[in-house]
């Protein structure tokens, strides 16, 4: 039977990397009915927004989504369709894994870590407002519910994964009252998965220990801001924004979707790296059970990094967005 997927090619470099990625998709011999719906700044003159009701509508219905890159207004504008559909559809939970792999040069080896970052709410609950001409004021809200569940799912992440080691990121010596209640329910949840070492640390110092020894960390489970920033340094540390992959997971529904945004300086170039986008469909394919489909997937992306001879600008080679994806496509046949 036909999974339905919604497919949201997004603005910028989205729809080519989209394109690469359903072509991939569609040849690891998985079968997927795409519904593809357009999002963005485009639709504004027609519907009003960048996010008319009808993507939301579909993503509900068919439950899993794959999504390309969406332009932000940088300082004004609309709001972020991510972070609105991330919090319409509360989808609590960004998972970023970010893994060495064979062929790329980086400074680094055996990194294998998933970043864990909440989703809905932080800084990014987008409560602001100038306090006159000079001022502006912007407003952190952490619960209980939401640190709790993002930690617990962090753990259980772990539990699946075979993973020994949570960390959880705070700044609870400054931010006594919101990450001091973020590192208190880290706390209480760890005591529920004796099985799983704990620690906690301080988001500077976990900067600085992550580019120092990558390899000590396991899990890393953190509020809103600090997982946005932390997970781009991660992509650093094994290669770069062009192969982080992303899922965003609710209680109903999930949207897999790359770290990086729309590099607009590289649209319809053909020359951005589709493996964050591809490697996202492979995370969506383990969570939709079809686990073969995406380790063909998988095998044949480490198989031509290791071959590297097919390899975008980002990774060292000269090869277009198509080319990869066609290099990754005849590894499978
Ligand atoms: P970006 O991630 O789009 O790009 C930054 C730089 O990283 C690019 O110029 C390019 O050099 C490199 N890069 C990114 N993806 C790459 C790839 N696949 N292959 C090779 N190199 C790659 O970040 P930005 O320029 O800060 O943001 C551009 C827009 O994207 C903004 O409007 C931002 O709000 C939006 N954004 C959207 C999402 C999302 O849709 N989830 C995430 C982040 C940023």
């Amino acid at each position: 039977m036909a999974h339905k997927v919604t497919l949201i090619p997004g603005d910028g470099v989205g729809p080519e990397i989209a394109r690469a990625a359903r072509r991939v998709i569609d040849a690891s011999g998985v079968n997927i009915e795409w519904e593809v719906v357009e999002t963005g700044e485009a639709l504004i003159p027609r519907y009003g927004t960048p996010l008319p009701e009808y993507v939301l509508e579909s993503i509900r219905r068919n439950r899993v989504a794959l999504k390309g890159p969406i332009t932000t207004p940088v300082g004004g504008g609309f709001r972020s369709v991510n972070v609105t559909l991330r919090q319409e559809l509360n989808l609590y939970a960004n998972v970023r894994p970010a893994r060495t792999m064979p062929g790329i040069n980086t400074r680094y080896q055996n990194v294998d870590l998933v970043v864990v970052r909440e989703n809905t709410e932080d800084l990014y609950a987008g409560i602001e407002h100038r306090v006159g001409d000079d001022a502006a004021e912007s407003i952190k809200i952490i619960t209980r519910r939401a640190s709790e569940r993002i930690v617990r799912f962090a753990f259980d992440l772990a539990r699946k994964q075979g993973r020994k080691k949570v960390t959880a990121v705070h700044k609870a010596n400054i931010m006594k009252l919101t990450d001091g209640l973020f590192l208190e329910c880290a706390r209480k949840v760890a005591g529920e998965y004796p099985d799983i070492v704990f620690e906690d640390m301080i988001v500077d110092a976990m900067c600085m220990k992550l580019v120092q020894s990558p390899e000590n960390y396991d899990v890393l489970v953190l509020p809103n801001l600090y997982g946005d920033i932390v997970s781009d340094l991660c992509a650093g540390l094994v290669g770069g924004l062009g192969i982080a992959p992303g899922a965003n997971i609710g209680r109903d529904v999930a949207v897999f979707e790359p770290v990086h945004g729309s590099a607009p300086k590289h649209a319809g170039k053909n020359r951005i790296n589709p493996l964050a986008m591809i490697l996202s469909g492979v995370m969506m394919l383990q969570h939709l059970g079809e686990n073969e489909p995406a380790e063909r997937i998988y095998s044949a992306v480490l198989a031509v990094l290791r071959e590297g001879k097919t390899l975008t600008y980002d990774l060292g080679g000269s090869a277009s967005t198509s080319e990869m994806a066609d290099a990754i496509i005849s590894k499978m046949q």
